[in-house]
Protein backbone atom coordinates (compact mmCIF):
# COMPACT_ATOMS: atom_id res chain seq x y z
CA UNK A 1 0.00 0.00 0.00
CA UNK A 2 1.46 2.96 -0.93
CA UNK A 3 1.85 5.59 1.97
CA UNK A 4 0.24 8.29 0.00
CA UNK A 5 -2.77 6.59 0.13
CA UNK A 6 -3.08 5.53 3.58
CA UNK A 7 -5.25 7.27 6.11
CA UNK A 8 -3.52 8.78 9.36
CA UNK A 9 -5.22 5.97 11.14
CA UNK A 10 -3.88 3.29 9.51
CA UNK A 11 -0.51 5.26 9.79
CA UNK A 12 -1.02 5.00 13.51
CA UNK A 13 -1.85 1.34 13.66
CA UNK A 14 0.72 -0.14 11.51
CA UNK A 15 3.85 -1.01 13.44
CA UNK A 16 6.72 0.88 12.49
CA UNK A 17 9.75 -1.55 10.88
CA UNK A 18 12.64 -3.36 12.45
CA UNK A 19 15.76 -2.28 10.01
CA UNK A 20 18.98 -3.78 9.77
CA UNK A 21 21.88 -1.35 8.92
CA UNK A 22 25.15 -2.61 7.82
CA UNK A 23 27.64 -0.59 7.09
CA UNK A 24 30.62 -0.89 5.04
CA UNK A 25 34.35 -0.74 6.81
CA UNK A 26 36.35 3.14 7.52
CA UNK A 27 34.51 5.57 9.53
CA UNK A 28 33.20 7.54 5.97
CA UNK A 29 30.94 4.87 6.09
CA UNK A 30 30.46 4.48 9.82
CA UNK A 31 29.96 8.02 10.86
CA UNK A 32 26.63 8.29 8.00
CA UNK A 33 25.16 4.64 9.03
CA UNK A 34 25.45 5.37 12.99
CA UNK A 35 24.20 8.88 12.13
CA UNK A 36 20.87 7.69 10.27
CA UNK A 37 20.79 4.50 12.87
CA UNK A 38 20.16 7.10 15.70
CA UNK A 39 18.06 8.93 13.35
CA UNK A 40 15.62 6.08 12.69
CA UNK A 41 15.60 4.71 16.37
CA UNK A 42 14.14 7.92 17.48
CA UNK A 43 11.99 7.89 15.26
CA UNK A 44 10.11 4.52 16.84
CA UNK A 45 12.34 1.85 14.29
CA UNK A 46 13.85 -1.43 15.89
CA UNK A 47 17.34 -1.10 14.73
CA UNK A 48 20.09 -3.93 14.01
CA UNK A 49 23.29 -2.37 13.53
CA UNK A 50 25.78 -5.35 11.54
CA UNK A 51 29.49 -4.50 12.20
CA UNK A 52 32.33 -5.64 10.51
CA UNK A 53 34.61 -7.62 12.88
CA UNK A 54 37.34 -6.83 13.31
CA UNK A 55 37.38 -3.25 12.69
CA UNK A 56 40.25 -1.67 10.55
CA UNK A 57 40.98 1.18 12.34
CA UNK A 58 40.87 1.92 16.06
CA UNK A 59 38.64 5.15 15.11
CA UNK A 60 35.80 2.64 14.16
CA UNK A 61 36.11 0.19 17.14
CA UNK A 62 35.91 3.30 19.82
CA UNK A 63 33.19 4.97 18.20
CA UNK A 64 31.32 1.48 17.67
CA UNK A 65 31.52 0.42 21.43
CA UNK A 66 30.40 4.28 22.59
CA UNK A 67 27.73 4.53 20.58
CA UNK A 68 26.29 1.01 21.31
CA UNK A 69 26.72 1.87 24.83
CA UNK A 70 24.48 5.37 24.59
CA UNK A 71 21.84 3.53 22.70
CA UNK A 72 20.95 0.08 24.32
CA UNK A 73 17.86 -0.46 22.60
CA UNK A 74 19.91 -0.92 19.22
CA UNK A 75 20.78 -4.48 18.58
CA UNK A 76 24.40 -5.68 17.96
CA UNK A 77 25.22 -8.16 15.56
CA UNK A 78 29.05 -8.62 14.46
CA UNK A 79 30.19 -9.86 11.34
CA UNK A 80 33.11 -11.65 11.29
CA UNK A 81 35.61 -10.78 8.63
CA UNK A 82 37.98 -13.97 7.37
CA UNK A 83 41.76 -12.91 7.29
CA UNK A 84 42.73 -12.08 3.83
CA UNK A 85 45.77 -10.92 2.15
CA UNK A 86 44.73 -8.39 -0.52
CA UNK A 87 47.36 -8.76 -4.44
CA UNK A 88 49.31 -5.46 -4.68
CA UNK A 89 46.35 -2.79 -4.54
CA UNK A 90 45.69 -0.64 -7.67
CA UNK A 91 47.03 2.95 -7.69
CA UNK A 92 43.51 4.11 -7.44
CA UNK A 93 40.14 2.56 -6.26
CA UNK A 94 37.00 4.27 -7.59
CA UNK A 95 33.70 4.60 -5.58
CA UNK A 96 30.68 6.65 -5.51
CA UNK A 97 29.64 6.98 -2.59
CA UNK A 98 27.02 9.85 -3.54
CA UNK A 99 24.40 7.25 -2.77
CA UNK A 100 25.00 6.96 1.32
CA UNK A 101 23.64 10.28 1.64
CA UNK A 102 22.36 12.80 -0.67
CA UNK A 103 21.85 16.74 -0.50
CA UNK A 104 18.08 17.27 -1.29
CA UNK A 105 18.13 20.26 -3.05
CA UNK A 106 22.28 20.88 -3.69
CA UNK A 107 21.83 17.00 -6.47
CA UNK A 108 17.97 16.57 -7.88
CA UNK A 109 18.70 15.98 -11.33
CA UNK A 110 20.62 13.11 -10.43
CA UNK A 111 17.85 11.76 -8.14
CA UNK A 112 15.35 12.23 -10.76
CA UNK A 113 17.35 10.00 -13.30
CA UNK A 114 17.70 7.71 -10.84
CA UNK A 115 14.38 7.05 -9.41
CA UNK A 116 13.07 7.49 -12.93
CA UNK A 117 14.72 4.53 -14.70
CA UNK A 118 17.14 6.97 -16.80
CA UNK A 119 20.02 4.83 -15.03
CA UNK A 120 18.09 1.07 -14.89
CA UNK A 121 14.63 0.41 -15.08
CA UNK A 122 15.23 -2.00 -12.18
CA UNK A 123 16.64 0.42 -9.56
CA UNK A 124 14.78 0.85 -6.20
CA UNK A 125 14.39 3.59 -4.96
CA UNK A 126 16.60 6.07 -3.78
CA UNK A 127 15.73 8.52 -1.43
CA UNK A 128 17.37 11.40 -0.19
CA UNK A 129 17.30 12.19 3.40
CA UNK A 130 20.64 13.95 4.10
CA UNK A 131 22.23 15.69 5.96
CA UNK A 132 22.35 13.67 8.31
CA UNK A 133 22.24 14.78 11.93
CA UNK A 134 25.67 14.20 14.48
CA UNK A 135 24.18 11.54 17.04
CA UNK A 136 24.51 12.84 20.59
CA UNK A 137 28.14 11.12 21.14
CA UNK A 138 29.37 13.57 18.00
CA UNK A 139 28.47 16.40 20.20
CA UNK A 140 31.30 17.67 22.18
CA UNK A 141 32.15 20.72 24.60
CA UNK A 142 33.43 23.74 23.48
CA UNK A 143 36.45 23.96 21.77
CA UNK A 144 38.56 26.35 24.13
CA UNK A 145 40.68 27.57 21.62
CA UNK A 146 38.26 27.96 18.75
CA UNK A 147 36.28 29.99 21.12
CA UNK A 148 38.50 32.55 21.53
CA UNK A 149 39.42 33.32 17.60
CA UNK A 150 37.02 35.75 15.94
CA UNK A 151 34.16 34.90 13.88
CA UNK A 152 34.94 33.24 10.04
CA UNK A 153 38.87 33.69 10.98
CA UNK A 154 40.30 30.10 10.99
CA UNK A 155 40.73 27.31 7.85
CA UNK A 156 40.23 24.14 9.33
CA UNK A 157 42.15 21.81 7.38
CA UNK A 158 41.19 17.81 7.16
CA UNK A 159 41.60 15.34 4.72
CA UNK A 160 39.19 12.79 6.02
CA UNK A 161 39.55 9.50 8.39
CA UNK A 162 42.17 7.81 5.94
CA UNK A 163 43.84 9.83 3.59
CA UNK A 164 47.37 10.37 4.51
CA UNK A 165 49.64 13.01 2.36
CA UNK A 166 53.46 13.01 1.22
CA UNK A 167 55.96 14.37 3.62
CA UNK A 168 56.71 16.96 0.99
CA UNK A 169 53.19 17.86 0.55
CA UNK A 170 52.42 18.03 4.36
CA UNK A 171 55.64 20.47 4.31
CA UNK A 172 54.32 22.70 1.28
CA UNK A 173 50.98 22.65 3.14
CA UNK A 174 52.55 23.74 6.28
CA UNK A 175 54.35 26.10 4.28
CA UNK A 176 51.01 27.52 2.74
CA UNK A 177 49.47 27.84 5.96
CA UNK A 178 52.17 30.03 7.00
CA UNK A 179 51.77 32.17 3.63
CA UNK A 180 48.26 32.46 4.34
CA UNK A 181 48.85 34.31 7.11
CA UNK A 182 45.14 32.83 8.41
CA UNK A 183 44.57 31.14 11.80
CA UNK A 184 44.26 27.45 11.28
CA UNK A 185 43.10 24.18 12.80
CA UNK A 186 44.87 21.02 10.97
CA UNK A 187 43.83 17.52 11.37
CA UNK A 188 46.99 16.05 10.00
CA UNK A 189 47.33 12.42 9.12
CA UNK A 190 51.04 10.71 8.20
CA UNK A 191 49.48 7.00 7.52
CA UNK A 192 46.22 5.54 5.98
CA UNK A 193 44.96 3.73 9.62
CA UNK A 194 45.24 5.22 12.68
CA UNK A 195 46.55 2.21 14.76
CA UNK A 196 49.96 2.69 12.26
CA UNK A 197 50.28 6.87 12.89
CA UNK A 198 52.67 6.79 15.58
CA UNK A 199 54.73 9.96 14.49
CA UNK A 200 54.86 12.86 16.83
CA UNK A 201 54.15 16.29 15.49
CA UNK A 202 57.92 17.12 15.31
CA UNK A 203 58.89 14.36 13.78
CA UNK A 204 56.52 15.40 11.20
CA UNK A 205 56.59 19.34 10.96
CA UNK A 206 59.40 21.58 11.54
CA UNK A 207 60.04 22.93 15.52
CA UNK A 208 60.29 26.02 13.90
CA UNK A 209 57.44 26.15 12.18
CA UNK A 210 55.49 25.01 14.97
CA UNK A 211 57.08 28.23 17.06
CA UNK A 212 56.57 30.50 14.98
CA UNK A 213 52.55 29.05 14.26
CA UNK A 214 51.94 28.58 17.78
CA UNK A 215 49.90 31.67 18.09
CA UNK A 216 47.86 31.71 15.16
CA UNK A 217 47.10 28.05 14.32
CA UNK A 218 46.82 24.28 16.18
CA UNK A 219 47.89 21.47 14.36
CA UNK A 220 46.10 17.63 15.97
CA UNK A 221 47.10 14.08 15.24
CA UNK A 222 44.17 12.63 17.13
CA UNK A 223 40.74 12.05 16.19
CA UNK A 224 38.65 15.39 16.44
CA UNK A 225 35.00 16.27 16.75
CA UNK A 226 34.56 17.46 13.42
CA UNK A 227 31.08 18.50 12.97
CA UNK A 228 31.69 20.55 16.27
CA UNK A 229 34.46 22.43 14.29
CA UNK A 230 32.35 23.41 11.47
CA UNK A 231 29.34 23.90 13.37
CA UNK A 232 31.42 26.84 15.38
CA UNK A 233 31.67 30.50 14.40
CA UNK A 234 35.15 30.86 14.22
CA UNK A 235 35.41 28.60 11.52
CA UNK A 236 35.69 30.54 7.51
CA UNK A 237 37.12 27.96 5.56
CA UNK A 238 37.34 24.43 5.14
CA UNK A 239 40.82 23.14 3.15
CA UNK A 240 38.89 19.15 2.42
CA UNK A 241 39.45 15.86 0.33
CA UNK A 242 35.73 16.15 -0.32
CA UNK A 243 34.94 12.99 1.49
CA UNK A 244 30.86 12.98 0.75
CA UNK A 245 30.72 12.97 4.59
CA UNK A 246 33.19 15.87 4.74
CA UNK A 247 30.97 17.53 2.16
CA UNK A 248 27.43 16.94 3.64
CA UNK A 249 28.92 18.36 6.63
CA UNK A 250 30.30 21.48 5.32
CA UNK A 251 26.94 22.05 3.56
CA UNK A 252 25.16 21.82 6.92
CA UNK A 253 26.91 24.12 8.24
CA UNK A 254 26.95 26.62 5.83
CA UNK A 255 31.38 26.71 5.44
CA UNK A 256 33.06 27.61 2.05
CA UNK A 257 35.21 24.51 0.95
CA UNK A 258 38.44 24.98 -1.59
CA UNK A 259 38.30 21.30 -3.03
CA UNK A 260 41.26 19.10 -3.01
CA UNK A 261 39.99 15.58 -3.93
CA UNK A 262 42.32 12.72 -3.51
CA UNK A 263 40.69 9.35 -4.94
CA UNK A 264 37.96 7.62 -6.03
CA UNK A 265 34.51 9.49 -5.84
CA UNK A 266 36.40 12.89 -4.37
CA UNK A 267 36.33 14.37 -7.61
CA UNK A 268 32.93 14.22 -8.47
CA UNK A 269 32.04 15.42 -5.02
CA UNK A 270 34.29 18.57 -5.53
CA UNK A 271 32.10 19.24 -8.54
CA UNK A 272 29.00 19.12 -6.52
CA UNK A 273 30.81 21.60 -4.12
CA UNK A 274 31.32 24.05 -7.12
CA UNK A 275 27.90 23.39 -8.86
CA UNK A 276 26.22 23.99 -5.14
CA UNK A 277 28.09 27.31 -4.77
CA UNK A 278 29.74 25.89 -1.52
CA UNK A 279 33.28 26.14 -2.39
CA UNK A 280 35.75 26.36 -5.38
CA UNK A 281 38.38 23.53 -7.10
CA UNK A 282 41.12 24.16 -8.33
CA UNK A 283 41.92 21.39 -10.92
CA UNK A 284 45.39 22.60 -11.52
CA UNK A 285 46.38 20.98 -8.21
CA UNK A 286 45.68 17.45 -10.16
CA UNK A 287 44.36 13.97 -8.91
CA UNK A 288 46.16 12.75 -5.59
CA UNK A 289 49.94 12.28 -5.94
CA UNK A 290 49.89 13.45 -9.26
CA UNK A 291 51.68 16.44 -8.45
CA UNK A 292 53.52 18.15 -5.30
CA UNK A 293 51.19 21.41 -4.85
CA UNK A 294 53.72 23.92 -4.07
CA UNK A 295 52.99 26.11 -0.43
CA UNK A 296 52.84 29.53 -2.61
CA UNK A 297 50.03 28.14 -4.39
CA UNK A 298 48.46 26.88 -1.21
CA UNK A 299 48.84 29.83 0.78
CA UNK A 300 47.01 32.02 -2.56
CA UNK A 301 43.94 30.17 -2.77
CA UNK A 302 43.42 29.81 1.46
CA UNK A 303 43.83 33.03 1.06
CA UNK A 304 41.52 33.77 -0.87
CA UNK A 305 38.81 31.42 0.12
CA UNK A 306 38.87 33.31 3.49
CA UNK A 307 38.61 36.53 2.13
CA UNK A 308 36.02 35.50 -0.53
CA UNK A 309 32.47 37.36 0.68
CA UNK A 310 30.82 36.38 -2.21
CA UNK A 311 31.58 32.72 -1.38
CA UNK A 312 30.82 32.82 1.86
CA UNK A 313 27.62 34.58 1.12
CA UNK A 314 26.95 31.25 -1.18
CA UNK A 315 28.01 28.78 1.28
CA UNK A 316 25.75 30.07 4.21
CA UNK A 317 22.67 30.18 1.69
CA UNK A 318 23.60 26.56 1.18
CA UNK A 319 23.53 25.93 4.48
CA UNK A 320 19.80 27.50 4.89
CA UNK A 321 18.84 25.09 2.21
CA UNK A 322 20.32 22.36 4.06
CA UNK A 323 18.74 23.66 7.61
CA UNK A 324 15.41 23.94 5.45
CA UNK A 325 15.34 20.28 4.47
CA UNK A 326 15.78 18.88 7.88
CA UNK A 327 13.46 21.70 9.40
CA UNK A 328 9.61 20.56 10.32
CA UNK A 329 8.05 19.54 6.40
CA UNK A 330 11.13 19.69 5.03
CA UNK A 331 12.33 17.80 2.30
CA UNK A 332 14.62 15.58 4.28
CA UNK A 333 12.32 14.65 7.14
CA UNK A 334 9.78 13.63 4.77
CA UNK A 335 11.80 11.62 2.77
CA UNK A 336 12.77 9.56 5.84
CA UNK A 337 9.16 9.66 7.30
CA UNK A 338 8.45 8.35 4.00
CA UNK A 339 10.81 5.56 4.00
CA UNK A 340 9.91 4.33 7.51
CA UNK A 341 6.30 4.73 7.02
CA UNK A 342 6.52 2.86 3.40
CA UNK A 343 8.24 0.11 5.56
CA UNK A 344 5.63 -0.16 8.15
CA UNK A 345 3.98 -3.42 8.89
N1 LIG B 1 35.98 12.77 11.03
C1 LIG B 1 35.95 13.30 12.29
N2 LIG B 1 37.12 13.55 12.93
C2 LIG B 1 38.33 13.32 12.38
C3 LIG B 1 38.36 12.82 11.04
C4 LIG B 1 37.16 12.55 10.41
O1 LIG B 1 34.86 13.51 12.87
O2 LIG B 1 39.34 13.57 13.03
C5 LIG B 1 34.70 12.42 10.39
C6 LIG B 1 34.18 13.46 9.44
O3 LIG B 1 33.37 14.39 10.11
C7 LIG B 1 33.36 12.61 8.47
C8 LIG B 1 34.13 11.30 8.44
O4 LIG B 1 34.90 11.25 9.62
O5 LIG B 1 32.07 12.36 8.98
C9 LIG B 1 35.04 11.19 7.24
O6 LIG B 1 34.28 10.88 6.13
P1 LIG B 1 34.54 11.49 4.69
O7 LIG B 1 33.52 10.89 3.79
O8 LIG B 1 34.60 12.96 4.74
O9 LIG B 1 36.01 11.00 4.30
P2 LIG B 1 36.74 9.57 4.37
O10 LIG B 1 37.32 9.48 5.73
O11 LIG B 1 35.72 8.49 4.08
O12 LIG B 1 37.79 9.68 3.30
N1 LIG C 1 30.18 -2.79 -4.14
C1 LIG C 1 29.56 -3.83 -4.77
N2 LIG C 1 29.37 -4.98 -4.09
C2 LIG C 1 29.75 -5.16 -2.82
C3 LIG C 1 30.37 -4.05 -2.14
C4 LIG C 1 30.57 -2.89 -2.84
O1 LIG C 1 29.18 -3.74 -5.93
O2 LIG C 1 29.57 -6.25 -2.26
C5 LIG C 1 30.39 -1.57 -4.89
C6 LIG C 1 29.37 -0.49 -4.57
O3 LIG C 1 28.24 -0.61 -5.42
C7 LIG C 1 30.16 0.78 -4.83
C8 LIG C 1 31.60 0.39 -4.44
O4 LIG C 1 31.64 -1.04 -4.51
O5 LIG C 1 30.14 1.10 -6.20
C9 LIG C 1 31.97 0.85 -3.06
O6 LIG C 1 32.05 2.25 -3.08
P1 LIG C 1 31.71 3.08 -1.79
O7 LIG C 1 31.82 4.52 -2.13
O8 LIG C 1 30.40 2.62 -1.25
O9 LIG C 1 32.86 2.66 -0.83
P2 LIG C 1 34.37 3.21 -0.74
O10 LIG C 1 35.08 2.68 -1.94
O11 LIG C 1 34.25 4.69 -0.70
O12 LIG C 1 34.91 2.64 0.54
Amino acid sequence: QSPLRMTVGDNLRRKPPHIAIVPSSGMGHLTPFLRLAAMLASRGCTITLITANPTVSAAESTHISAFFSAHPRINRLEFEIIPYSPPIPPPTTLSSSNSKQLIAPFESETIHALNNGRVLSCLPPVHPIGPLDPYELEKGPRLPWLDDQSVGSVVYISFGSKTAMSKDQIRELANGLEISRCAFLWVLKTRKVDTDDNEELQEVLEESFLERTKNRGIVVKEWVKQEEILAHPAIGGFVSHCGWNSVTEAARHGVPVLAWPQVGDQRANAEVVERAGLGVWVREWGWGVERLVRGEEIGEKVRVMMSDRELRSRAREVGEEARTAWGVNGSSEKALMGVIDGLKT
